[in-house]
């Protein structure tokens, strides 16, 4: 099947020819013909399917057939693509300009955590497609500074997710500003039951598409684990990062906290790392991203909210440093390589208080991950000496036992692939929460949550408490489950 095929106009084709896309991915041939017939969408795609292209390319191609509106002095919002996260807003919106680059719609991207005047006077001049995050959106709404009078299509991007983070009440809200004629098209890494309530009140007789089974992993992504003791961790990531040259290295840490102290730990080892989460200015942590992209750091340390919406070409290796509280993260993250076909490797550093999560990641993906210890870092039995999570001092681990070199084998011949379905967007997230508070929380949780298929596990220890303004209600979540951790964060906008 070709783009050509799918009827969309000489400008967008001419782009997706551009961007090398030779032929549609399984979302895109699916989703591009019943947006393009106006049909309301639900579909089940994570990140990494081509799902942005997959709304985007047929919504641009309907809002350029169609006369724009008159809407007085402003140009009313035509489209609107709500997204979870910052990161995820500005890589939508950064979709929507390059594949609309040879038409004439306007599009602009707004979330929290920046300044808002820059929004404002964009909002001003006019915007045919709007993508923003649900807090800066009902902000900006409620400030007059946009209007949907005239809004055609809407659009929820990673629906599960923006339940996940708390937004119900935000999206609700937005929900009732909009005329009641529109299509719409709901996105979602899983469906469960949140999520198909809130598609009731919204989709109207809709295409339901679904591109891979639940909690599949990409094929192309090899997965392994590395068991070693919690306090040997950082010095067994800088050996494999030195001894495989790692070039371009995701890592994922359970806590803000975690991830700088890896990222000073790597830094100390001559490795160049940054940190990426939701303490994080934007500015930082767009700064963090470019120069992770452009090779001039080879790790960047990030928490699974950070995370989100990450869209690096052929990044070839991800390392989960910890295991996330949910299962379904691990799948997410792991999409974070291997994706549009590239192969990608997936290791796991796992310490003996990880038996759990590990054990729930290998009934979600109905495989068992290939383990193999690496020469110079076998676990000791007892787990090794003790972590004090809370110490901010640099990491122990840094000395090296035994060989330490290069003995380490990957092994990884049988940790491929599997089918099961990727899409691990579901699941609380311990963006802020310490270990000792997040996980026996989660777990215990879990145990009677997790129906294994795919919905929504909720651990409890939401992240990024008390780091609000408009983007993060999630923390309001749940705060007597699980002994969430109110850490009085001081990212001026919790959205990640
Ligand atoms: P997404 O799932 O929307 O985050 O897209 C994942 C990645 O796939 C992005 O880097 C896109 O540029 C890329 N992509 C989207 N559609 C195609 C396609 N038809 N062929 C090859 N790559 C694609």
């Amino acid at each position: 099947m070709s783009f050509a095929s799918l009827g969309l106009s000489a400008p967008l084709l001419k782009v997706v020819a551009e961007q090398g896309y030779d032929t549609p991915s399984p979302i895109q041939s699916q989703a591009i013909p019943a947006v393009l017939e106006g049909r309301d969408v639900m579909a089940a795609a994570q990140t990494g399917t081509g799902k942005t292209a997959g709304f985007t390319l047929p919504i641009l191609h309907r809002l350029s057939q169609a006369e724009r509106p008159q809407g007085g002095s402003q140009i009313p919002v035509r489209a609107l693509i709500l997204t979870p996260t910052r990161e995820l807003a500005a890589q939508v919106g950064e979709s929507v300009a390059t594949y609309g680059k040879y038409l004439s719609l306007k599009s602009a991207v707004v979330f929290g955590g920046v300044k808002i005047n820059p929004q404002i006077a964009t909002l001003r001049q006019g915007v045919d497609i709007l993508v923003a995050t649900p807090g800066r959106l009902l902000d900006l709404y409620q400030q007059k500074m946009v209007r949907f009078d005239k809004l055609e299509v809407l659009v929820l991007d990673e629906a599960d997710r923006m339940l996940d983070m708390g937004f119900i009440h935000d999206i609700r809200k937005i929900l009732a500003v909009l005329p009641k004629q529109r299509q719409n098209l709901l996105f979602s890494a899983t469906f469960s039951n949140e999520i198909r309530n809130l598609a009731k009140g919204m989709v109207n007789d809709p295409v339901e598409l679904s591109v891979t089974p639940r909690n599949a992993a990409a094929a192309t992504v090899t997965q392994w684990v590395h068991p070693v003791d919690k306090s040997r961790k950082p010095a067994l990531l800088s050996h494999l990062i030195q001894t495989h040259q790692w070039q371009q290295v995701l890592v994922f840490t359970r806590t803000k906290h975690g991830a700088n102290r890896l990222t000073k730990y790597l830094e100390g080892q001559g490795i160049e790392a940054a940190a990426i989460h939701g303490n994080k200015s934007q500015n930082a942590r767009t700064q963090a991203l470019a120069s992770f992209k452009s090779g001039g750091i080879r790790a960047l340390i990030a928490t699974d909210i950070a995370a989100r919406g990450l869209d690096i070409d052929q990044l070839p290796q991800v390392v989960n440093f910890e295991l996330p509280n949910v299962a379904e993260d691990y799948v997410h993250r792991i999409g974070r390589t291997g994706r549009a076909g590239a192969s990608g490797q997936a290791v796991s550093l796992v310490s003996l208080d990880e038996k759990k999560e590990l054990a729930g990641i290998e009934r979600l993906i109905s495989q068992r991950l290939n383990s193999q210890a690496v020469e110079g870092f076998e676990p000791t039995p007892g787990g090794g000496p003790k972590v004090d999570e809370n110490d901010d001092r640099q990491p122990r681990g840094g000395q090296r036992r035994g060989n330490g070199g290069n003995g380490q084998r990957q092994n990884n011949g049988g940790g491929r692939g599997n089918n099961a379905g990727g899409r691990g967007n579901t699941g609380g997230r311990g963006d802020d929460s310490r270990r000792s508070e997040g996980r026996g929380a989660s777990a215990s949780q879990r145990g009677s949550q997790d129906d294994n298929r795919g919905n929504r596990i909720d651990s409890g220890n939401r992240g990024n408490s008390g780091n609000r303004n408009g983007d993060a209600p999630a923390q309001r979540r749940r705060r007597s489950q699980g002994g969430q951790r109110r850490s009085g964060g001081g990212t001026p906008n919790g959205n990640v």
